[in-house]
């Protein structure tokens, strides 16, 4: 962690952290002029399974294409249900709709802000429920055994959403291997950043090909390895271009370009979510005599991999202080609005009543591997500032 004695405004809420390690990697994919779906891709899948200890990795353009398909694969019947949390991104409950299936809204424990196994519970006993997407909000893990065990009596399928918590751990187990299936993301403002980008991870293997053709239009050979296959005289008797499409599939696949970015980003992310978790502890000490502002989630630094610092405030001035810190050049945020409070979902408004309270008190503070601690005690000291009023 750097620690310059000045800070630079404005503070940015979020920021990759990029370096020469990826300009390199960018390169190489330039020298080997192959910048779609190609050699690097399979490199990044391969030690992304390494990473996260499951068998297989499908590299995709998003995790938002990562939910699709996860919840895709297993021929579930239009109009089944699937049990999401009432606070997460869009994306979460979007999967559900873009398969035809339903998306029931599970309410969020207080405490740690994520998938309240009680509720899922309750909210799993009605019918034609196939599966439950818990979500690791903000990195703060949900509670996987809890959950798990839920979802085994009642038959659903796991999937995990990992878009915010690439690299943590839970019970000394990755997030990630917890589920059926994970999925990631390596958008932009994540954990670590391919620009857009995300994966899908499991060990069976018969969905392996499934995914593959599901990422790239249903055709069953990708053009990279048929390109190959040409150069290898005589290999499929001349016919070298032939593949077949048996089912609709999406445009979905990684390119090179952004696995070139990925591979080096990996490389440097258990380094990332340490500075991470410093700049929280720095964040946590400096706000202990807060009387207003208290951190969001029981911050378990030493295992997980956070992606937002949350603070609670009082719903009457988060607002306010929002405000208040833009004139301090402070970029602030508020993740996430429950999802049934946007028109598309406004029929599910019921039974989550606990998230409807909660979201009013949030606001996520500016955390990326760049800012320094100096730049932290100058946001602890803005807090301060408008506590003592003067705002
Ligand atoms: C960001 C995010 C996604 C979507 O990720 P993309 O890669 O942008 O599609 C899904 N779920 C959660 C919880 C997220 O925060």
């Amino acid at each position: 962690m750097k620690s310059p004695q000045t800070v630079r405004l404005p503070i940015r809420l979020f920021k990759p952290s990029l370096g020469e390690a990826e300009i390199q990697n960018i390169r190489k994919a330039f020298e080997h002029a192959w910048l779609g779906a190609g050699p690097m891709v399979e490199q990044f899948e391969q030690a992304w399974s390494g990473y996260i200890g499951r068998r297989h990795t499908v590299a995709l353009n998003s995790c938002t294409a990562a939910l699709h398909m996860a919840l895709g694969a297993h021929g579930f019947p239009s109009g089944s249900r699937v049990l999401v949390p009432a606070i997460t991104f869009v994306s979460t409950a979007h999967a559900a709709l873009y398969n035809g299936f339903e998306p029931v809204f599970v309410d969020v424990d207080y405490t740690t802000l994520t998938m309240d196994p009680e509720d899922l519970d309750r909210k799993a006993a009605q019918k034609s429920c196939v599966a439950v997407i818990p979500v690791h909000f903000g990195g703060q893990p949900a509670c996987m055994q809890a959950i798990n065990e839920v979802a085994k009596r009642r038959r659903l399928l796991v999937i995990e959403d990992c878009a915010n918590c690439a690299g943590g751990c839970y019970g000394g187990l990755k997030l990630g291997a917890w589920g059926d299936l994970a999925c990631f993301s390596f958008e932009e403002k994540k954990n670590m950043t391919t620009g857009d980008g995300g994966c899908i991870c499991f060990d069976a293997d018969d969905l392996l090909p499934r995914f593959r053709r599901f990422r790239w239009l249903g055709i069953d050979r990708d053009t990279w390895k048929r390109a190959q296959l040409s150069q290898d005289t005589d290999e499929a008797g001349g016919r070298h271009w032939y593949y077949e499409v048996s089912e609709i599939g999406f445009k979905f696949s990684m390119n090179d370009l952004a696995a070139a970015v990925g591979l080096a980003q990996l490389e440097r992310l258990d380094g990332m979510n340490r500075t991470r978790a410093q700049l929280i502890a720095v964040y946590m000490e400096g706000l202990k005599l807060s009387r207003i502002a208290i951190p969001a989630f029981p911050y378990r630094l030493e295992e997980s991999a956070y992606w937002l610092f949350m603070i609670r405030v009082p719903a009457s001035c988060r607002d306010r202080l929002a405000r208040f810190l833009r004139t301090r050049q402070i970029a602030t945020g508020v993740h996430f609005m429950p999802i049934p409070l946007h028109p598309l979902y406004s029929q599910h408004r019921i039974g989550v009543e606990v998230a409807l309270r909660a979201w009013e008190e949030l606001l996520t503070l500016p955390l990326h591997p760049d800012l320094t601690p100096t730049d932290i005690a100058y946001i602890v000291d803005s807090i301060q500032d408008f506590e003592r009023g003067a705002a």
